[in-house]
């Protein structure tokens, strides 16, 4: 069965707007990323996986549970 992931984002966020573009359902910007309380995260692993990757300071931590 698939593991299920889990989003930290970590203090350091530049609000830059790139997880946002990726997985606009998961991630909201406003002083720093949030994750959706109502996203349906995996749903949208791949593209969150890419966040996390793309991210300029690497604050976004995906944890599999
Ligand atoms: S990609 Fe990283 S730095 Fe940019 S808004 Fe998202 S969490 Fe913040």
């Amino acid at each position: 069965m698939k593991k299920k992931i889990r989003i930290i984002i970590e203090p350091g966020c530049i609000s830059c707007g790139r997880c946002q573009d990726l997985a606009p359902a998961v991630f909201d910007i406003a002083d720093r990323a949030r994750v959706n309380a109502d996203a349906d995260i995996q749903a949208h692993e791949e593209a969150i996986k890419e966040a996390a990757r793309q991210c300029p300071v690497q604050v976004i931590k995906v944890q599999e549970e």
